[in-house]
């Protein structure tokens, strides 16, 4: 058993909601409207235990004290939140409108940022209340809100990014030729729980002709002696999410199969090499594409280079073309070329990257190299 990592602590969580309040109003917003969800996980601690038609929503502003209104049979739980400390919670019963309890809490004619999970039918009835009321999302807004990472949430990346490397080390010594991709997907999320993941959230196993294309999971086909295998696996560990991608090789490669697993690589090498803070994302999207439309196979890399991961495994910041955000030290992102090759075989490379004070550092440290499988 490895030591479990700090918790997140009151000042962590009241930090979170001053930081964004703040981000808000820079923004010429009046606050934020937060429903359960990873943005409501993050800055309270809190998640219900299902997340329900009952209205639960948290509202920050910067000239008032973060306030919590949920259903009054689940205080207690939302109580017991470490973050509950720093917030004034209020409650509502079945049989009133939850729209009208959360009407005090607004602005009438304020702007505010709503939880892109909000469910539409908690905006209507905030919008039913509140007519005057402007609501933009919080992805449009705001979308860097938890795209820097604190050394806690780092650490908790780190170890995850460790496991799913750990997890590759162990598949690689399966049988490939002969099972199905279904069979090897079972065996990856296997050792992604073994090495401490609580949650599977992905385990692609694409082997020949399903490997081109990139949202294939892992079907019935059984893998043949030759074939190229993309393997793309990640979930939560402690809460914060890992996404590795490598692809092996059932037995030999042939020279094209070499040539483009070099290329993809060398881009993400070439990618990654660019990550270093104040560039823009969409630079490192243009410097894994370059590579690759320069070896001939631009036409064959059909999606952007990279996505922010922390609570979610897809998130703000994303590396791709008019992303012009720089790059913050502390920011969590993939860098995942690839190269599709229709009815052929794909190849896709990814390492989840941080930004330091003077470049990026890898989570995932696992061979980049064609690996041969059995
Ligand atoms: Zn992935
Ligand atoms: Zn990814
Ligand atoms: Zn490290």
């Amino acid at each position: 058993m490895e030591a479990e990592s700090a918790p997140f602590t009151l000042d962590d969580f009241r930090l979170r909601m001053e930081r964004s309040a703040q981000a808000a109003a820079a923004d010429g917003l009046d606050g934020l409207l937060i429903t359960p969800g990873p943005d409501l996980l993050w800055l309270t601690g809190y998640q219900p235990t299902a997340i329900t038609e009952r209205l639960t929503l948290l509202v920050l502003r910067v000239d008032a004290e973060p306030q919590l209104l949920v259903p009054v049979l689940e205080r207690p739980d939302a109580e017991s939140a470490v973050g509950a400390g720093a917030v004034a919670m209020s409650d509502w019963r079945d049989g009133v409108d939850p729209y009208e309890a959360a009407t005090p809490l607004l602005s009438v004619d304020g702007e505010y940022a709503i939880s892109d999970s909000a469910w539409a039918m908690h905006l209507l009835g905030l919008q039913h209340r509140l007519p005057e009321t402007r609501y933009v999302s919080v992805t449009d807004r705001l979308p860097m809100l938890r795209a820097v990472k604190d050394d806690n949430e780092l650490a908790r990346l780190e170890a995850a990014g460790a496991a799913a490397d750990a997890a590759f080390g162990e598949i690689v010594k399966v049988r490939f030729a002969g099972r199905k991709e279904t069979d090897v997907a079972a065996d990856l999320a296997r050792l992604l729980r073994e090495f401490g993941h609580e949650q599977v959230d992905f385990t692609v196993v694409g082997s020949g002709p399903n490997g081109a294309n990139p949202h294939h999971e892992a079907g019935d086909r059984a893998i043949l002696a030759g074939d190229m295998i993309v393997l793309d696996f990640g979930g939560l560990k402690h809460g914060y999410g890992s996404d590795t991608t490598r692809t092996v090789c059932a037995g030999d490669p042939t020279d094209q199969m070499r040539e483009v697993h070099d290329i993809v690589r060398a881009a993400q090498q070439a990618a990654f090499e660019t990550v270093r803070p104040g560039v823009a994302c969409q630079e490192i999207d243009r410097v894994a594409r370059r590579v690759i439309s320069e070896a001939g196979y631009g036409d064959e890399f059909i999606h952007r280079t990279g996505h922010g991961i922390g609570m979610t495994t897809h998130e703000p910041p994303y590396m791709v073309e008019g992303e012009q955000r720089p790059l913050v030290p502390g920011m969590c992102f993939s860098i995942e070329p690839g190269i599709y090759l229709a009815g052929r075989f794909g190849v896709r490379i990814e390492d989840i990257v941080t930004v330091t004070a003077d470049g990026g550092h890898r989570l995932n440290n696992s061979d980049r190299g064609l690996t041969i499988v059995e």
